[in-house]
């Protein structure tokens, strides 16, 4: 009976996802432009779903029209763009592709570390300008070079497998003890990690003890010589100090991809007024500079398309909401197909006290075969199987459990 599900998918969002949406069998209405707050609040009452990336704003004036929507998937990285607290208030998960392009970023970070290495972009830039400059001081393989990942989450350990391969010797620091991949060594402090390592790669998400991690006194704990990569956050690097280490030659080179305040569109200037030291960083020779590209590939698109598309599909289908950004995760496994005497209820509710039992007594005159819940701030989420329940008994059952004052959506 997926049909009479209505799906609205807005943005450039992969053609895999809409696919994979219609094999289901949900009704789609796909359009690859964003909507304004006013269309939407016209537009969203008809539908159970919504697929966004980051150009449509589902605020809560939006939700307050969304009278039958289930479910938000951004298909992106961020969720910056919908009201996640209002969202949840209103029974509503949200859920996003916080690692797709991991690998993405790991493949870049190997270019950068050669091209670093090799002086790619000052000597490809030269003979743009009609310079030939043909040289091999202080050009060097990476071959049995040292790279210091900070941070060996899905990014940082991707690309300890990448580095190995080239014959990098891999070293890393994180805050957790974390099972090295291949023969690659945690550290026990970022000073131990900087002092041994020819690069040092930054991993870690943007979090009050991340801001200006590496700065004056980090930098000068690095090898002199050696070169900084920064994918990960831009507040991570006190950048103004990174200059002073390029200018004196403490280190020799910098790949940046994310920086403290980033243009909001394409063809927007990257200058002086947007970050006080863009036009000195600009002159620096060795130092690349990218538009925070590491996660944009077409693979990462169609990866964060099957991904958020899948967990939408098994949020409608089985209530699952592992992954979600704004909601307790709660799953248990799929009743199988053959097992028509079972039925699973899905009771999202406040988080209050005595809930449970009201549910409980509902349930009492069946047998619970699984039941699962959990809770995150005001909301809280259980979900139960049971058997041998008639279908006539279901309306009265489901009135039975949205009747109480906790109710949100059952
Ligand atoms: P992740 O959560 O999988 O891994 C982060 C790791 O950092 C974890 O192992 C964590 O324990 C560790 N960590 C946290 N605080 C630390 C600290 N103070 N010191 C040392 N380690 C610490 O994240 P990920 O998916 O690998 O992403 C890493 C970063 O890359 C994030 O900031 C993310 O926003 C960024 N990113 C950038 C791009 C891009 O386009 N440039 C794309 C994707 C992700």
């Amino acid at each position: 009976e997926n049909e009479n599900l209505r799906l609205l998918i807005l943005e450039n969002i992969s053609q895999d996802a809409v696919a994979h949406f219609r094999q289901q069998g949900y009704h789609v209405d796909h359009s690859t432009k964003a909507m304004s707050e006013d269309e939407l609040v016209e537009k969203i009452g008809q539908y159970h779903a919504i697929g966004i990336r980051s150009k449509t704003k589902i605020t809560e004036r939006v939700l307050k029209s969304a009278s039958k929507l289930l479910v938000i998937g951004c298909f992106c990285i961020g969720t910056n763009q919908v009201d996640l607290g209002a969202a949840a208030r209103a029974g509503i998960p949200v859920f996003n592709s916080p690692f797709s392009n991991s690998r993405s970023v790991a493949e870049l970070v190997m270019a950068e570390v050669v091209a670093l290495s090799r002086q790619l972009f000052e000597r490809s830039y030269e003979l743009r300008t009609g310079i030939w400059n043909k040289q091999s001081k202080g050009c060097w393989e990476v071959r049995g070079k040292t790279l210091g990942i900070v941070g060996y989450g899905h990014i940082g350990s991707q690309l300890s497998v990448l580095a190995e391969a080239f014959g990098m010797r891999v070293v890393f620091y994180d805050i957790i003890n974390i099972m090295p991949l291949g023969s690659a060594r945690q550290l026990d402090t970022l000073a131990h990690l900087l002092s041994e390592s020819d690069f040092v790669t930054l991993h870690v998400p943007e979090l009050p003890e991340t801001i200006n991690m590496i700065s004056k006194e980090q930098l000068a704990q690095m090898k002199k010589g050696s070169y900084l990569i920064n994918n990960a956050r831009g507040k991570v690097v006190d950048i103004p100090a990174l200059v002073d280490a390029l200018q004196s030659k403490h280190v020799a080179g910098a790949a940046l991809d994310v920086f403290p305040s980033e243009p909001g569109s394409n063809g927007a200037p990257f200058d002086d007024q947007l970050n006080s030291w863009a036009s000195v960083l600009r002159a620096l020779p060795n130092v690349i500079l990218t538009p925070h590209i590491g996660g944009s590939t077409e693979e990462a698109q169609t990866m964060i398309g099957q991904e958020v598309s899948q967990a939408l599909s098994r949020y409608l289908n089985f209530g699952s909401t592992n992954g979600a950004v704004n909601f307790p995760e709660v799953d248990l496994r799929a009743i199988p197909a053959d097992v028509v005497s079972q039925i699973r209820i899905c009771h999202v509710h406040k988080n209050q006290p005595g809930v449970l039992k009201q549910v409980n007594d509902a349930l009492s005159p069946y047998n619970v075969e699984k039941q699962y819940s959990d809770s995150k701030g005001e909301i809280a989420y259980v979900m139960a199987d049971i058997a041998d329940v008639s279908f006539k008994e279901l309306p009265n059952l489901k009135e039975r459990i949205s009747s109480t004052d906790a109710n949100i959506l059952t």
